[in-house]
């Protein structure tokens, strides 16, 4: 029989016995009926508390067991019935609820691909994602879901990425750009080379981690045990203790009953499994119970400027030579940075291949430098291409371009040194914009209560200055090396107790593991940032980020909410066992309704900001 047909039974069982009770008193019929209902709820309490104390862990259900077989031998018949059957319908009532808590989960998983459709020696033909290969080409038609993580190489399509990002706003894909596991051809058709299959998708990624976040069994399981190693020990002496003194059994028994301290080992795990989902599903992965908890009491938060703050696509502007064709300098420049991935790189490179139309020559050889820029060999030529940082370390004067530079700083652009090992040869200044959400997000961050926002970032002092007195941050510190960076985040944990650090993971993750809550924000899927961040915003859209901290700290407020109540429900029921109100049953009654009430209070979360 399965739990709900036991239900049934059990509740017409303890139906019947009580009429009988009522009617005949504890007649043999009353007592068969009971002792059947008895034996069917109890059965698991009593073998899960045996099981237990088999690892000397003295759970709940060791309590119960001992109250249930107290009843039995002092006569209480209709009680020992009544706890059994109102601890087991609980136990099935808070199970199915808890269940519902995860359903981020499940929704998630409803979002995976169930084939994949590769072409194989000339024929198509649909299979299992999982035993796709990592180099295959596989075919999507309009309404299909990807069922690999991999490059466009044939035609183009509009992709909904909702089940990773939480927006359904379309996007197009084309030839030779990335797209991932779980989101939707709405049109268009297209082949894709998988680079990542099966479980190693992002989107598999995505679900393990919350699935691990979202593990509250684990998480009570672990308090639980935790928490009775000492109190339900200490339950059971004070149960003798009052027995002792009072004389009466009865009193004691029920103290053990309500003592349970069901509602307040739940009341945590329960509000945080619920925010995490909420989370999950409008596309913002919390790593964990803790991480929610440092994310809602968050009190200043740094931001890395570019690519983050910033969108991180500069283009190239204005370029200046101190001899010879300007355009010389900036195919020069690409040249040198064609293997890097630094966004300002790319500008110059997307600069001189399709404004200029030049066919770029590959350097023998390249460093980047982090935070300074990069020296190459071009033809024999040795090149420094960056900042004022990297050309003062080569003992290469810049004082010549000194005012162009200045006069295209204080415009907010980046300007980028070019130069032999023996003199400056010219400079390109790029332009990045600001995000559309970023002023807004910081002023909804302050009314939020966070204390202090700071920019951090590479780029020099004027650059900064322009971008910071628009977005009006509290602070900001500019020509940072990577490990300044981290010297920053810790200067600031110093003075305030928890610290965020938002990056897009491309340059700052060792920024992002020094804070107490690394936040990336990107692009779905980067690697570093899935991997370092305690937070990942998957639709790379700024603005989320004050909608995750108000989910933390709402999450926290449900939390806290439901400790108080569960204390308060104890408190009363104790004061009613001492003045003699309170008996085994209803004591049981007020529990398990508490329990309910508690995870009643925390699934509230689950639909918490749909209606905005
Ligand atoms: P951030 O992301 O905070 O702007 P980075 O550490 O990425 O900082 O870069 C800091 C500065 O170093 C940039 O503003 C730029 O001046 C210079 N730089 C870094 N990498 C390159 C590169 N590949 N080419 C040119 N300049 C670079
Ligand atoms: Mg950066």
């Amino acid at each position: 029989m399965n739990r709900i047909g036991t239900i049934w039974v059990a509740t017409v069982l303890v139906a019947v016995s009580f009429a009988l009770y009522q009617v005949y008193g504890y007649a043999a019929g009353t007592l068969g009926v009971m002792a059947v209902s008895t034996a069917l709820c109890g059965y698991p309490v009593v073998y899960k508390a045996i099981g237990s104390l088999r690892y000397r862990i003295v759970g709940i259900e060791v309590l119960v067991t001992i109250a249930i077989l107290g009843a039995l031998a002092i006569g209480e018949y209709w009680e020992a019935a009544a706890v059994t059957y109102l601890f087991y319908l609980g136990g099935y009532l808070e199970q199915r609820t808890l269940k519902k808590t995860r359903s981020s989960v499940k929704a998630l998983l409803a979002l995976a691909p169930d084939t994949a459709r590769l072409r194989r020696d000339g024929v198509e033909l649909v299979v299992d994602p999982q035993t796709v290969a990592v180099g295959e080409k596989v075919i999507v038609k309009p309404g299909e879901r990807i069922a690999v993580d991999g490059t466009i190489t044939e035609g183009t399509a509009v992709v909904n990425q909702s089940a990773l990002t939480g927006e359904s706003l379309p996007l197009q894909r084309r030839v030779g750009e990335f797209v991932y596991a779980g989101t939707i051809v709405q049109s268009g058709y297209m082949v894709v080379r998988a680079e990542r299959v099966g479980n190693g998708t992002t989107f598999a990624r995505i679900i393990e981690l919350v699935e691990e976040a979202q593990d509250a069994k684990a998480k009570t399981e672990k308090f639980i045990q935790r928490f009775s190693r000492y109190y339900t020990p200490a339950i059971i002496l004070l149960s003798l203790l009052l027995y002792a003194f009072s004389g009466d059994i009865r009193l004691s028994l029920t103290l053990l009953v309500i003592a349970c301290p069901g509602a307040l080992v739940i009341s945590v795990p329960v509000s945080i499994v619920a925010g995490i989902g909420n989370g999950a599903r409008k596309g913002i992965l919390v790593k964990g119970g803790d991480v929610m908890e440092r994310m809602g009491n968050v009190q200043a938060i740094a931001f890395d400027k570019t690519g983050t703050l910033t969108k991180g696509k500069p283009t190239v502007v204005f370029v200046h030579t101190c001899e010879g064709d300007p355009q010389e300098i900036a195919i020069i420049a690409a040249s040198g940075e064609s293997y890097s991935e630094h966004p300002i790189a790319q500008a110059i490179v997307r600069y001189a291949t399709t404004e200029l139309g030049a066919k770029l020559s590959l350097p023998s050889s390249s460093h980047p430098i982090a935070g300074m820029g990069i020296t190459f060999t071009l033809d024999d030529q040795d090149y420094l291409v960056g900042n004022r940082t990297l050309f003062a370390q080569h003992g290469l004067s810049f004082s010549a371009v000194e005012p162009i530079m200045r006069q295209e700083e204080e415009k907010g652009r980046t300007v980028v040194l070019v130069g032999t090992h023996a003199r400056i040869i010219g400079l390109l200044a790029v332009s990045d914009v600001v995000q559309d959400d970023a002023k807004a997000l910081i002023a909804s961050l302050k009314k939020l209560g966070v204390q202090h926002v700071v920019m951090l970032t590479g780029d020099n002092q004027h650059t900064a200055l322009f971008i910071a007195e628009q977005l009006h941050v509290d602070e900001f510190q500019a020509e940072l090396l990577p490990e300044d960076k981290v010297a920053a985040i810790q200067q600031l944990s110093r003075r305030y107790t928890s610290v965020a650090m938002v990056g897009d993971g491309v340059n700052d993750a060792p920024a992002l593991a020094a804070s107490d809550l690394g936040i990336a924000i990107g692009e779905a899927g980067r690697d570093v940032a899935m991997e370092t961040a305690d937070v990942v915003v998957m639709s790379g859209h700024l603005g989320q980020l004050s909608y995750a901290i108000e989910l933390a700290r709402s999450t926290m407020r449900t939390m806290k909410q439901n400790i108080a109540f569960a204390i308060l429900v104890a408190v009363v029921l104790l004061a009613g066992v001492l003045i003699r109100t309170v008996n085994l049953s209803f004591g049981m009654l007020v529990h398990e309704l508490s329990v309910l009430l508690v995870i009643g209070n925390a699934m509230r979360l689950r639909r918490y900001g749909s209606n905005r």
